[in-house]
């Protein structure tokens, strides 16, 4: 009387749909407040830039000059939105 080899739940076959539905839950980007870019005023990356400027430079690729908070309170930057 060997007993029958069930028992494992068998969850490796049925698992992989319920997968799918865990990973639809991990919805955490939604409302980014801070944006992380290149802080043109300092030269580092820093969080929280806003677009201040763009520079159009001839034909071809323009330049975008980001700054971060501190920068804009320092040298009364007004970022490009709110103007
Ligand atoms: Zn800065």
């Amino acid at each position: 009387m060997a007993p029958a080899p069930c028992d494992r739940p068998g969850a490796w076959t049925t698992g992989l749909e319920s997968t799918v539905n865990e990973t639809t839950q991990h919805t955490a980007t939604e409302g980014n407040p801070t944006s992380y870019g290149f802080c043109s005023w300092h030269q580092r990356f820093a969080g929280g830039v806003r677009l201040i400027d763009v520079i159009e430079q001839g034909s071809g690729a323009g330049g975008a000059q980001y700054a971060c908070g501190p920068c804009r309170e320092l040298h009364g930057l007004v970022p490009f939105a709110d103007r």
